[in-house]
């Protein structure tokens, strides 16, 4: 293993390792090694201080080791000398419980067991800022429906084919790229694979995204609504579950043609999804996006309610075609690998208790929810959510309990933080009660 590492920063040519992970917060961590160190640290893993990261530690806590995952090399392409490497973690000669790719790596593991590979794609959304943030980086991206702009897109040129070239040089697959439903909002998409890759280019693209936006004099983000009257930014994951070459989700004969053990893998993530939401929307900042009023272009195609259909972007799960469905409860706060870690717990679950999803609703949820009383709402916020994860007998027993936790506690130090917060928008309303 360490070898093969030496031997790639050889022939690449790589004088330098990032040695990364991300941690519970999804913020990605890092150390910067030099080739000739690379084989040593292969073995016994770079070194960090898990307190000073999102992973529920304490300084007394002994070291944390990130050791690389030779798998997931990647050249930077705008910086061929550097290497990234994905690393899982150690602690004590034991892999570290809650680390999120650890987590991804066990229910995989376990859907391994019963002969099923998870395969996802995901749809990421950013936004083009200012780098103060206080704005979008171009002033010309004005059009009350700016979906799809060609000018607003094709000003932004340079940095979304340098994304694009480098997306096609690592060999993801890449085929389009558009402008969004938001002023200043972009997404790109390359092809769907194995959960673990997707997770790990996922990470890299949030990563390959706002180094190249920097390089180009602006910021990007994927903040889930970083601004009150624009559309959030979504992650969409396009989910199916194979045996070898065989997609298990699709059945010509099925309703949509998708098949009863699709069905019960979406019955699991309606069972769960209540809980599935502190992971999903995983910050104070995602309920602003799921749940929020129209724009003025008539619609922010976040889900307000608990349900799914076909062709219709207004519920949180849409078939659109056969073999497939399309979750687009997660957004781009989420941690990509507890991503794909919880839907995959939720749907494994599905799938062992053969939970039904119950009718699919194919009205405009926007205009007509209202009509569906029986329709179960998503969380309002976060508080809400990890509630739901709290109790969620699915989640502790399908990601583990140390994970759950470890999460709960830190993501309810954030809730309390922000609850203690006196914003301007409560002053103005209040002050003169
Ligand atoms: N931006 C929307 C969201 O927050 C999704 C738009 C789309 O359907 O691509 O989920
Ligand atoms: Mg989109
Ligand atoms: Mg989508």
């Amino acid at each position: 293993m360490a070898t093969d590492l030496g031997q790639a920063a050889k022939a690449a040519g790589i004088k330098y390792f990032l040695i990364s992970f991300t941690d519970l917060f999804g913020t990605q961590r890092a150390k910067l090694v030099p080739a000739a160190a690379i084989g040593e640290m292969a073995r016994t893993g770079a070194g960090f201080a898990g307190f000073a990261t999102w992973l529920d530690m304490t300084p007394a806590h002994p070291d944390l080791f990130a050791v690389p995952d030779p798998e997931s090399l990647i050249q930077l392409p705008w910086k061929p000398e550097v290497g990234w490497l994905a690393a899982d973690l150690w602690m004590d000669g034991q892999p570290v419980e809650q680390a999120p790719r650890n987590v991804l790596k066990r229910v995989m593991a376990a859907a391994g067991s019963r002969g099923y590979e998870l395969k996802s794609g995901v749809e990421c959304e950013f936004f083009l800022i200012t780098p103060d943030g206080e704005a979008i980086a171009d002033p010309g991206d004005r059009q009350v429906k700016p979906c799809y702009d060609q000018s607003a897109l094709m000003r932004r040129y340079d940095v979304i084919a340098e994304i694009c070239d480098a997306m096609l040089s690592l060999g993801w697959g890449a085929y389009q790229a558009d402008h969004e439903d938001a002023n200043g909002q972009f997404e790109m998409n390359w092809h769907y694979a194995n959960a673990l890759v997707t997770a790990d280019r996922h990470s890299f693209f949030k990563y390959m995204v706002k180094a190249i936006a920097e390089k180009h004099g602006l910021r990007a983000t994927f903040m889930p609504k970083p601004f009150t009257n624009l559309t959030g930014s979504g992650c969409h994951a396009h989910v199916s579950l194979w045996s070898h070459d065989t997609n298990l989700f699709e059945d010509a004969t099925g309703e949509l043609g998708v098949s009863d053990l699709g069905y019960h893998f979406i019955g699991g993530i309606i069972h769960s999804a209540d809980a599935l939401a502190a992971i999903l929307n995983p910050t104070v900042n995602s309920y602003k996006r799921i749940n929020a009023p129209r724009t003025t272009s008539g619609a922010t195609w976040a889900p307000n309610s608990v349900t799914y259909t076909g062709n219709n972007r207004t519920h949180m799960i849409r078939i659109p075609d056969a073999g497939r469905f399309e979750l687009r409860l997660a957004d781009g706060a989420v941690n990509p690998y507890l991503l794909q870690a919880s839907l995959l717990a939720a749907g494994l679950d599905g799938i062992a208790a053969k939970r039904d999803p119950g009718p699919r609703l194919d009205i405009n949820m926007y205009s007509d929810g209202h009509t569906v009383t029986d329709a179960k709402k998503l969380p309002l916020n976060l508080l809400d959510a990890l509630r739901a994860l709290e109790e969620s007998s699915v989640l502790r027993h399908g990601l583990g309990q140390e994970f759950v936790n470890a999460y709960l506690k830190l993501k309810h130090e954030e809730w309390n933080a922000y609850a203690r917060h006196l914003t301007s928008w409560e002053r103005e309303t209040t002050l003169d009660c």
